[in-house]
C-alpha cells in the first residue's frame, strides 16, 4: 500500500498555527510592541491605518537585527529569548515561543527593515504569505521597522470574522493601554489614519496613567507600596467616589506584563467592602514584581491568565495593602470626629465624685459615602421633561387596567359599562394615590392589584421613545448652550465619541472635535432638556460601551438607547408627587410601556388575591 502520510508545507502549518496567535489586528500590535520592548527600545511608534487592516507600522530604536537574525526570526520556532529549556523558568521577556513572526509573515505582508546600531548598512526583507519576495541591503535607522500590510489577505474567513474599524481599533487601544502602563518608562506613541492618539513620554506610574486617562483621575489615585519576601506590591487604587458602572480601568502586571486574575481582583473588591456606591468597580492599577520562578509560566503568549505558586498569600498580602492604603487616606469608615458636637469633652469639675467617663458618641447609622447619592428632587435631575403626552395617543389596552378602580377606592360613581373610558381621567385619578416607595419604585393601585413601576426604567422609555421619535422624523431640535463647555476623555473614549458624532448630531447634539481627545458641547436635544450635558455624554458612553446591540447596523438605536439610559432619572432619586404623575402620564404615552428599551420589564402588577393570600 502506498504511504498516505504526508508533512504539511510550512507555510500551511503556520497559516494554522497563526489562527492561534493572531486572532486581529490588535494580536499583531501586541506581539511586535512586545518585541521591540524586548528589544530594548526606549522609543516605540505605532502607525495604524484602517483600524490594522490596511497597515501596521511599528517602529523601535531597539538593537535591530543582523542580516542572518533578520531571516531567521520569521522561521517557526526561532527566537533569540530561549536557548535551553531551563530557560523557560527566567524568563523576564514578553514572548517566548518564537512564533509571532512566523505566523504573521503567514496570513499577511511584511517588510521589515532592520538595523543594528554598529552597522552601517541595515536589512530590507519582504515577505508575503510566508514566502521571501525579496532580502537586500537598505540604509535605513538603526532599530527595526516592522510594516505589516493586508492582514489576512490570505485567510478571507478571518478577515469576515473581524469587526467593525471602531471595535478592531479599541482593541488596538486596549493592548497599547495595557503595554503603556506595564512600561511607563518607554516611549510610545499611536496613530490612526493620520491622527494622533497617543503621545506617551516616557514618565513615572502615576504620570502614564494621566496621560492614558486624563488628568481627573490625578486626585483620585491612592498609592500602594508593599514589599514583602514573596512579593512586591506598588501602584494605586482609585478612589471609591471614582468607581464606575463598568470595567475599563482594572489592571494587574506582574512582572511588567498584564494579566488578568478574577481571584485578585475580588481581594480587592472585597477591601473595598461597603464603601462603594452600589454596582461600581474601583479603578487600580497593581504591579506584582516577583522572582519569576514563582509564577507558572504562561507558554502560551496569547494567554493574559497567570498562576502563581503563593497565589493565596498573594492574596492576603493585596487584599491587606489596599486595606492599609485606603485606611491611610481615610477613606474606611472610622469613628468620625468630624460631626460637629460628636465628642463630649467633660467639664472640669469641682465635685470629683462626679467624674464621669468620656463618652464618643458616633452615628451608627452615618455612612462617609452618602453623598455618592444624594437624595436629590427630581427637579435637580440631569434632564427634566415636560408632558408632551398631548402629542401622542394613549394605547389602547391599558384604560382596563384603571377600569372601575376609582370605585374600589373613592366612592365617586362607576363609569357605565359602555362609555368610552378617558384615559387621562382614569390615570390622574390612580395617580393620586401613587407613591414613591424606597426611592426607586412607584406603587400605583390598578382595579387587580397593585402596579409597581421602575421609575428608571420608565423614564428609560419615555426619553428612548422620544429620541426615536425625533430620529425617524428627522425632528432635530438642539438647545444652544449658554456657555458652551468643553471637556477631555481618555483616548479609546474620545475615538468612540467619535465614532457615533454624527448619530449624536442626528438626536440634537452639537458637539465638535477639538483635536487631542477634547471636545466643545454648543448645544443638547431639546428633548433632553438637559442642565448637565457632560455627565450624560459620559454615561453614554459607558452604557455604549457594555451594549450587546451590533454596533455596525444598529448603531443608532444604540446611542439613543444609551443616551435615554444616561438621562433617565437615577434610583435613589425623590419624586414629587407632580413629577409622579408626570412620569406615569408620559409613560402610558409611550407605545411600548411595559418594556425599557433594552427589554427589561418597566412594570408589574402584583395581583390582589396575592395579598389575601399574604394575610391568611
Ligand atoms: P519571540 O519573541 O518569542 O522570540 P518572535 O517570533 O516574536 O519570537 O520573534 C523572533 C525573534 O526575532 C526574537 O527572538 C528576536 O530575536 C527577533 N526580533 C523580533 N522583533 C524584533 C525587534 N523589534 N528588534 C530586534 N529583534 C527582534
Ligand atoms: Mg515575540
Amino acid at each position: 500500500m502506498a504511504d498516505i502520510i504526508q508533512l504539511l508545507p510550512d507555510s500551511v502549518a503556520n497559516q494554522i498555527a497563526a489562527g492561534e496567535v493572531i486572532q486581529r489586528p490588535a494580536s499583531v500590535v501586541k506581539e511586535l510592541v512586545e518585541n521591540a520592548i524586548d528589544a530594548g527600545a526606549t522609543q516605540i511608534k505605532v502607525n495604524i491605518k484602517d483600524a490594522g487592516r490596511t497597515l501596521i507600522q511599528i517602529i523601535d530604536n531597539g538593537c535591530g537585527m543582523s542580516d542572518t537574525d533578520a531571516r531567521m526570526a520569521f522561521e517557526r520556532h526561532a527566537t533569540s529569548k530561549i536557548r535551553t529549556a531551563n530557560d523557560i523558568f527566567a524568563i523576564h521577556t514578553m514572548g517566548f515561543r518564537g512564533e509571532a513572526l512566523a505566523s504573521i509573515a503567514a496570513i499577511a505582508e511584511v517588510e521589515l527593515r532592520t538595523r543594528e546600531h554598529d552597522q552601517d548598512l541595515g536589512t530590507f526583507i519582504h515577505i508575503s504569505g510566508s514566502n521571501i519576495i525579496t532580502q537586500e541591503p537598505v540604509s535605513c535607522d538603526a532599530g527595526t521597522n516592522f510594516q505589516i500590510k493586508n492582514l489576512f489577505f490570505n485567510v478571507p474567513a478571518r478577515r469576515k470574522f473581524l469587526k467593525s474599524n471602531p471595535a478592531e481599533l479599541k482593541h488596538i487601544i486596549n493592548e497599547i493601554q495595557r503595554i503603556a502602563l506595564a512600561n511607563p518608562d518607554i516611549s510610545i506613541s499611536l496613530h490612526h489614519n493620520g491622527s494622533v492618539i497617543y503621545e506617551l513620554n516616557g514618565a513615572n506610574k502615576r504620570v502614564r496613567i494621566v496621560s492614558i486617562f486624563g488628568k481627573n483621575i490625578n486626585q483620585n489615585l491612592i498609592p500602594i507600596d508593599t514589599e514583602t519576601s514573596l512579593v512586591k506590591l506598588t501602584g494605586f487604587i482609585g478612589q471609591p467616589k471614582h468607581a464606575r458602572k463598568t470595567f475599563g480601568e482594572q489592571f494587574f502586571f506582574v512582572n511588567k506584563r498584564y494579566m488578568k486574575h478574577p481571584f485578585f481582583h475580588k481581594a480587592i473588591m472585597q477591601a473595598f467592602e461597603k464603601i462603594l456606591p452600589p454596582d461600581t468597580i474601583p479603578s487600580y492599577f497593581i504591579y506584582f514584581d516577583l522572582n519569576p520562578a514563582d509564577i507558572d509560566v504562561n507558554i502560551h503568549p496569547t494567554k493574559t491568565e497567570i498562576k502563581f505558586e503563593n497565589e493565596s498569600a498573594i492574596w492576603q498580602i493585596l487584599q491587606a495593602s489596599v486595606r492599609e492604603a485606603l485606611g491611610k487616606f481615610n477613606i474606611v469608615p472610622s469613628i468620625d470626629f468630624d460631626q460637629a458636637g460628636s465628642v463630649d469633652i467633660p467639664m472640669p469639675l469641682h465635685d470629683f465624685n462626679k467624674v464621669t467617663i468620656p463618652e464618643i458618641k458616633v452615628n451608627p447609622s452615618y455612612n462617609p459615602f452618602e453623598t455618592q447619592a444624594p437624595q436629590k428632587s427630581y427637579s435637580g435631575s440631569k434632564t427634566s421633561f415636560s408632558p408632551r403626552t398631548e402629542q401622542r395617543s394613549a394605547p389602547t389596552n391599558w384604560q382596563t387596567l384603571y377600569k372601575g378602580l376609582e370605585s374600589d377606592l373613592t366612592s365617586a360613581p362607576e363609569p357605565q359599562e359602555d362609555e368610552p373610558v378617558q384615559f387621562k381621567i382614569e390615570e390622574q385619578q390612580t395617580v393620586k394615590n401613587s407613591v414613591q416607595f424606597k426611592n426607586k419604585y412607584i406603587l400605583t393601585p390598578v382595579k387587580s392589584g397593585l402596579m409597581v413601576i421602575d421609575q428608571k426604567r420608565a423614564h428609560e422609555r419615555i426619553l428612548y421613545e422620544r429620541l426615536m421619535q425625533v430620529l425617524e422624523n428627522n425632528e432635530v431640535a438642539s438647545q444652544q448652550q449658554l456657555f458652551p463647555e468643553t471637556f477631555e476623555l481618555n483616548a479609546s473614549d474620545a475615538t468612540l465619541l467619535t465614532s457615533i458624532l454624527p448619530d449624536l448630531r442626528a438626536l440634537g447634539f452639537d458637539i465638535r472635535d477639538f483635536g487631542k481627545n477634547s471636545f466643545i458641547i454648543n448645544g443638547t436635544p431639546g428633548v433632553l432638556n438637559t442642565s448637565s450635558p457632560i455627565e450624560i455624554i459620559e454615561g453614554l458612553l459607558e452604557e455604549y460601551k457594555n451594549s450587546p446591540v451590533n454596533l455596525q447596523e444598529k448603531a443608532r438605536e444604540t446611542v439613543a438607547v444609551s443616551l435615554a439610559q444616561a438621562s433617565a432619572i437615577p434610583y435613589g432619586q425623590t419624586l414629587k408627587p407632580g413629577e409622579i404623575n408626570e412620569l406615569i402620564d408620559n409613560l402610558f404615552a409611550c407605545q411600548t410601556p411595559n418594556f425599557s428599551p433594552k427589554g427589561k420589564k418597566v412594570l408589574s402588577i402584583m395581583p390582589l388575591e396575592d395579598f389575601e393570600k399574604l394575610l391568611k
